[in-house]
């Protein structure tokens, strides 16, 4: 089933998450970026090298987690998502 680790040891089947996705500013699964969609319903559906990765709610964060809904996690605010990923490409 899809677990934390099919995620980060997935190797087949899946592309490598974007650096978007790793931000948490796109969908971990079918990539939608939540810049352009600022009403989509995100969730936290995993964690990878401390931040959190999120999928929209519903089909795509039951992929992700097993849960529609995701972790029981609040994302962090897109603005502060933006900056993190920002910080991290200086
Ligand atoms: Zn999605």
């Amino acid at each position: 089933m899809y677990s934390q680790d099919s995620i980060s040891g997935h190797r087949r089947g899946r592309p490598e998450p974007t650096a978007e996705m790793l931000s948490g500013l796109a969908c971990l699964i079918c990539g939608t970026d939540y810049r352009s969609a600022p009403d989509a319903d995100v969730r936290v559906v995993s964690h990878r090298d401390g931040k959190q990765l999120v999928a929209c709610r519903g089909v795509c964060a039951r992929m992700a987690s097993g849960s529609a809904t995701g972790l029981d996690e609040t994302p962090l605010p897109l603005a502060e998502r933006m900056h993190r990923h920002q910080a991290d490409r200086s």
